[in-house]
């Protein structure tokens, strides 16, 4: 699995996005993913095109078990 060497940059603070862990949450379930975020804001910088694939894998993940 290749890092992605995507810059991002924060749109609040103009710093660089560094790699934060979060928790997802999906029905009843509850699931730790690396993003991107901004420390010095806080803030967690989420792609709607990420946070629906991640969603799909998580769910055929459960279906397979
Ligand atoms: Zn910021």
């Amino acid at each position: 699995m290749s890092k992605s060497e995507q810059l991002l940059i924060c749109g609040c603070c103009g710093q660089k996005l560094e790699v934060v862990k979060a928790i997802g949450h999906y029905l009843d379930y509850d699931f730790s993913v690396e993003l991107m975020g901004c420390k010095h804001c806080n803030l967690v910088y989420i792609p709607e095109e990420l946070a629906n694939g991640r969603i799909s894998q998580v769910e055929s993940l459960l279906e397979s078990k």
